[in-house]
């Protein structure tokens, strides 16, 4: 399908729950108030939506949160939406903490590809930062994800700690790219001092040498990437703030509560769980979705 401005959508993002067994600081420090169970889709509902979206022309799915790990029967659901017609990929974004439950199941369920978040590899600025003390738990999902063969991504958020030297490291030793995401000013991200692309770029050039841009894209995001001689793994950017890539924006959102959304920045959206409580027909179900 294609939007007001003729981009072609093709991917939808759909948030199984709000809530979350990690208390990041930039995006849910404290304890929040959750929504009640009957406000959020049923899985029933979310095939229902992921049916008329393919119609429509999605073909890949990624699934999050809060953390989607955290909603029971989740690797069910992967099954159901990997069988849609039309849709070709089911990805991931977890914080890791419950991988090593899930991953062989997962697999077997059809899961394309995990992108694990992970800002830091010390245990203390970890347990500082995300409020739980759950890093070798997620070192631990991140190696049963490859043990069971899921493309594994490691998604790492710039903030003042940035552990960019053991994080590069480590996906350097194990072979996994590693994307550096600029923080947005949205909820609490905005008490966050900005470090932008070019300057995680100059500290890394500076440690390791020049960057080359690769041009082969890798999934079906917004991300660019580059390589550094002797490096293994690769390394990515989703700078949302200085390399605005709205104009090749693929992508359009569910939230938990059932709202299809433009963009994450869009407050709102349409109300699908109300359509469809109220009994919608397909038709009126896709015409909503666009
Ligand atoms: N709980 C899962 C996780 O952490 O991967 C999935 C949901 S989480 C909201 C998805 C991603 O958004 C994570 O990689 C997280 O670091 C990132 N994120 C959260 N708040 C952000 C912000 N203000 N700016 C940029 N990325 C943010
Ligand atoms: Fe949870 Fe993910 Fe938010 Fe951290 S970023 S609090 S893991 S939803």
């Amino acid at each position: 399908m294609y939007d007001q401005y003729n981009r072609k959508i093709d991917y939808l993002r759909i948030s199984l729950t709000d809530r979350c067994n990690l208390r990041c600081k930039y995006c849910m420090p404290g304890d929040i108030e959750t929504t009640d169970m009957e406000n959020l889709l049923t899985y029933e509902e979310i095939v229902q939506v992921t049916e008329a979206a393919a119609a429509l022309g999605i073909r890949h799915i990624r699934l999050t949160g809060g953390e989607p790990l955290v909603r029971r029967g989740c690797v069910d659901l992967v099954e159901k939406i990997k069988n849609v017609s039309g849709i070709e990929t089911v990805g991931m974004t977890t914080n890791g903490v419950l991988l090593a439950e899930y991953a062989k199941a997962l697999k077997e369920a059809g899961l394309d590809s995990v992108n694990v978040s992970l800002d830091t590899l010390d245990e203390t600025e970890f347990q500082r930062l995300t409020g739980r003390d759950e890093l070798n738990a997620v070192l631990a999902g991140i190696n049963a994800a490859k043990e069971a063969q899921i493309p594994v991504k490691i998604n790492t958020v710039h903030y003042q700690h940035l552990d960019w030297k053991s994080i590069l490291d480590y996906t350097n030793r194990v072979q996994i790219p590693v994307r550096f995401i600029e923080m947005m000013p949205i909820g609490f991200g905005k008490q966050f001092p900005f470090q932008d692309e070019e300057s995680i770029k100059a500290v890394l050039e500076e440690a390791y040498g020049p960057m080359h841009a690769v041009n082969e894209r890798y999934g079906n995001g917004p991300c660019h990437y580059y390589e550094i001689a002797g490096f293994k793994g690769k390394i990515g950017f989703i700078s949302a703030m200085t390399h605005k890539f709205c104009s090749q924006c693929n992508r359009v959102r569910l939230t938990s509560e059932g709202f299809m959304k433009g963009c994450l920045q869009y407050q709102k959206g349409t109300d699908l769980r109300g359509l469809m409580r109220g009994g919608c027909t397909d038709s009126e179900l896709k015409k909503a979705i666009y």
